[in-house]
């Protein structure tokens, strides 16, 4: 069988490579931490930072296809491995993602809603911006935030000054708040050959910038969840990609505005782990790997609980409640806002029960 390579050993490389050991395929992970949450589960690892050219050169050469559980890898690292092994999803997916003006330029180019955003690089330029967006506003880096770190809120013209020093000099984007009534997000999966498999929206409600829960259903009407798998849809063909993305929106009067994508599995779809026959790692899988896409339909109502930190206490009483399905990660320590698992309670639907 065929060696995926995964950049990445967090609780995402694990439950890939859970995901690829049941299709019989062997995973060979890269990451500079050591012992890392998938290390448990890969085949293989190989320890190293990404400036070490050899041990990147002979973990691709160890590998039939590249792909990756987070966005921010470096573009030397990139180069290197794309010179050996195809990179699914693409770079220019990773490219994107990477650099919200990027992503906000691309999004906007297909005709998509964003928050209106202007790029910031010095007082100056959020001067003007903030006079043309307004407040209240959010003032985003570029690269590299996650978890809501690297933004800062201004509420009123007089917190601009703060919120410039809380960029601590990297590149920014001013973007209007947006006043949602809800926040949804949409897993989708496009194959090599184009086909297109896309999960039921969720609804997340974020904990201190952290994702707490994700609802699925999503509470919006029937045509808003359409027009969401249409937006993934439209993002995956633009993009030419091969795997599973995660697309952020925000649900206003006017219609739904993409918030960030994300190429690659992600936090508001574990709920699919156990409500689908295909979850979003197989699914991600068995794109990168070339195989035909799963059936991503859902049976059964369900709600994901992250746990942050000292949730991860609340296990023993978790694990009674028989219908709570239990994902830890295996991580040693539990560190105020680290993802040491999650929990899916699932309500299986009533038209899908057998009856009489
Ligand atoms: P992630 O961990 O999802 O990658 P991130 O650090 O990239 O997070 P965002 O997703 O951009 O950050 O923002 C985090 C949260 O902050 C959003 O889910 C949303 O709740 C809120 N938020 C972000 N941008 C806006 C906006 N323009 N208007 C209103 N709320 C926003
Ligand atoms: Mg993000
Ligand atoms: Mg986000």
């Amino acid at each position: 069988g065929a060696t995926i390579g995964i950049l990445g050993g967090g609780q995402l490389g694990r439950m890939l490579a859970v995901a690829a050991s049941r299709l019989g395929l062997r995973t060979h992970i890269f990451e500079p931490a050591a012992n890392p949450p998938a290390a448990d589960v890969a085949h293989r690892v190989t320890t190293a930072p990404y400036e070490d050219a050899q041990a990147l050169a002979a973990f691709a050469a160890s590998v039939d296809v590249v792909t990756y559980e987070f966005e921010n890898i470096p573009t030397s690292a990139l180069d290197l491995i794309e010179s050996l092994r195809p990179i699914r999803p693409n770079r220019r997916a990773l490219a994107i993602s990477q650099d919200r003006l990027l992503e906000k330029t691309f999004l906007n180019g297909e005709g998509l809603a964003t928050a209106p955003w202007c790029s910031v690089e010095d007082a100056a330029d959020l001067a003007i911006a903030l006079e043309r967006i307004g407040t209240p506003a959010i003032l985003k880096t570029t690269r590299l935030g996650y978890d809501g770190k690297g933004q800062a809120r201004i509420m009123a013209p007089e917190d601009a000054a703060d919120a410039l020093a809380a960029m601590a000099g990297q590149p920014a984007v001013l973007e209007a708040f947006i006043d949602f009534s809800r926040e949804i997000s949409v897993i989708a999966a496009r194959g090599p050959g184009g086909e297109i498999a896309a999960y039921d929206p969720g609804e997340n409600v974020h904990k201190s910038g952290i994702l707490h829960t994700t609802t699925v259903p999503a509470h919006i009407p029937p045509s808003l969840r359409s027009d969401a798998v249409l937006i993934a849809a439209r993002i995956l063909n633009a993009l030419g990609y091969v795997g599973v993305m995660g697309v952020e929106l925000f649900v206003t009067p006017k219609g739904l505005i993409v918030n960030e994508i994300a190429p690659r599995v992600h936090n508001s779809g574990h709920w699919t782990q156990n409500a689908c026959a295909v979850d979003q790692f197989e699914q991600h899988i068995r794109a990168v790997a070339g195989w035909p896409l799963g059936d991503g339909s859902r049976f059964a109502d369900v709600e994901m609980l992250n746990l942050i930190g000292d949730d991860v206490d609340q296990v023993p009483s978790l694990a009674r409640d028989s219908g709570t399905a239990i994902h830890l990660y295996g991580k040693a320590e539990a560190r105020p806002g680290r993802k040491m698992g999650h929990v899916n309670r699932v309500k299986p639907l009533r038209a899908n029960s057998a009856r009489g």
